[in-house]
């Protein structure tokens, strides 16, 4: 606790998991005027979202965890999506967080005037704040590809993000399957076990890194529910393999890098037998350049009877399938889009209007900027959460949003203290932040020659282009002379 004078009005965009650690946060403070907006029917973001056959988080699970909420029964190394989401409800109970969240309440503005935010909603709500912490998520509007045709499939067509369970995959259905990254690895194996005759039409193929799945037994549960250190002990191992390994090999240390790039290429010859079905599957760009699949099923399930990969380029979409360039048509029954997400979005749709009556498309026209991922220019007191140069290669997103979290409360703790009304970045530190990432990104694995939504149109990072322990250390504390910080009775 602080030795608060005054305690701020909150409103969480957003009940996945980044709202609820906000959330959390506030309430260890002793912040209780809070409301937890969810555009949906129930909490989870990500988790309640996505439900697709095989869906699972490849960071492992005892890492893919608050790290004040570890859970020793996760059962298996990498978790499934619905026992993810089984975390988040139980934590959502645990902290008693049922009475701020409002579900069924989309946000659809958030606008600043004198020094306050009113938040509406689709039913008409307004709510007023001081400080808004936008946890509406990265991936979260499904990409669909503009592909000619499209729309006039006759089958049944449909995003993974929106998987429409009322399909039943056996031996009769013809499967297409369009885009293969993480997702489409997770869930390709499931349609093909499933005896359904799965056709994957690849237009780049990705580098795969092989870290295997198991069940935790029993006795390791037992063991685990009593030892709080073994837990610990549990998270420390994953997180050194993907701190000190993984992503210090594509932010640029030479050895690991190398050894990343020999284990992938190792992994593909070892994993596909037939010559011809390999040189397909051989990306052409480096590994990291694309988020890195971690996935050890994918392989073995594009080599059966039942299951085809199609490298060759799609001229349309007909009524019956996918027309190839050279005139092959694939007929499809079911036809899923697994084309990925809108990563640039952010918190729009809704219409944010800033200081000045700024508008967030007006702002970001020409570029999409932010200091430090959470503080945009004409946007005091809103905390974009998980904003740009937030993704930090394959490490778990719950420590970043952890990190960030635990940079805004020092922000909202000086507010309590009575030190300023608003807070904002100054220009000058937002264009030298921009220019630092410029630069970390220029020579880096991201930037070697591959499309990805690591990066926007003009070729910038997305990503933070540097380590993990360096993103740790650029967040753990404000730096004040870059923020403008305001009493709200004090003259511009
Ligand atoms: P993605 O990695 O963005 O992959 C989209 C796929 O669709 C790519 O193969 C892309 O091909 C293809 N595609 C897009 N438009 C196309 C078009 N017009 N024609 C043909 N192909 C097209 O999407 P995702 O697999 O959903 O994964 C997105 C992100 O979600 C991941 O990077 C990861 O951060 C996250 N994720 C995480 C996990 C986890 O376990 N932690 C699991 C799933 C997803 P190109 O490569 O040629 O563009």
């Amino acid at each position: 606790m602080s030795n608060a004078q005054r305690s701020p009005k909150v409103v969480i965009i957003g009940a996945g998991m980044t709202g609820i650690l906000m959330a959390i946060k506030c309430l260890d403070r002793g912040i209780n005027d809070i409301v937890v907006l969810e555009k949906a029917d129930k909490i989870g973001g990500t988790w309640r979202e996505n439900t697709y056959p095989g869906v699972a988080c490849d960071v492992p699970a005892h890492l893919y965890t608050y790290s004040f909420a570890m859970n020793p029964n996760w059962s298996r190394y990498y978790a499934g999506g619905g026992e993810i989401q089984g975390y988040f409800e139980e934590i959502v109970q645990r902290y008693q967080l049922e009475q701020y969240i409002q579900c069924g309440q989309e946000v659809t503005s958030s606008e600043f005037d004198q020094g306050q935010w009113t938040v509406t909603t689709n039913s008409g709500e307004q709510y007023q704040a001081d400080f808004v912490f936008c946890a509406t998520g990265i991936l979260h509007h499904p990409a669909y590809p503009n592909i000619k045709g499209l729309d006039s499939f006759a089958g049944k067509m449909f995003h993974t993000a929106r998987w429409d369970h009322s399909v039943k995959f056996d031996s009769s259905v013809k499967v297409g399957v369009i885009g293969n990254g993480s997702t489409a690895a997770q869930f390709i194996p499931e349609l093909v076990n499933s005896g359904a005759d799965v056709s994957v039409f690849m237009r780049t193929p990705q580098w795969i890194m092989p870290v295997s799945d198991r069940a935790f037994g029993n006795w390791e549960r037992y063991l685990l529910n009593r030892s709080p250190w073994l837990q610990r002990l549990y998270r420390w191992g994953s997180t050194v393999l993907l701190k000190d390994f993984f992503n210090r090999a594509l932010s640029g240390a030479p050895i690991r890098r190398w050894l990343l790039d020999k284990l992938v290429r190792l992994n593909l010859r070892r994993s596909v037998k037939d010559k011809a079905l390999r040189a397909q599957l051989q990306p052409d760009f480096q590994v990291g350049c694309k988020r890195v699949i971690i996935n050890t099923t994918f392989y073995p399930a594009i080599q059966k009877q039942n299951a085809h990969l199609i490298r060759d380029g799609i001229a349309e979409i007909t009524p019956q399938g996918v027309l190839m360039q050279d005139g092959t048509l694939h007929q499809c029954d079911v036809l899923i889009l697994s084309t990925g997400f809108n990563a640039l979005s952010y918190m729009r749709p809704m219409a944010l209007t800033g200081s000045n009556g700024v508008d967030i498309e007006a702002a970001w026209k020409h570029k999409i900027e932010a200091y430090r991922s959470v503080l945009l220019k004409d946007y005091p007191n809103f905390f974009l959460m998980l904003g740009p140069h937030t993704p930090i290669a394959n490490f778990s997103i719950i420590a970043m949003s952890e990190v960030q979290g635990d940079y805004i409360m020092q922000l909202i703790d000086k507010w309590m203290q009575g030190d300023f009304d608003t807070v904002s970045p100054k220009q000058e530190a937002i264009t030298a932040y921009q220019q630092f990432i410029r630069d970390g990104l220029s020579g880096s694995t991201w930037a070697s020659g591959c499309q990805s939504w690591y990066l926007d149109a003009d070729g910038d990072a997305i990503v933070w282009p540097y380590s993990w322990a360096s993103y740790v250390e650029s967040m753990s504390q404000p730096i004040f002379s870059d923020l403008d910080l305001r009493k709200q009775d004090a003259p511009a």
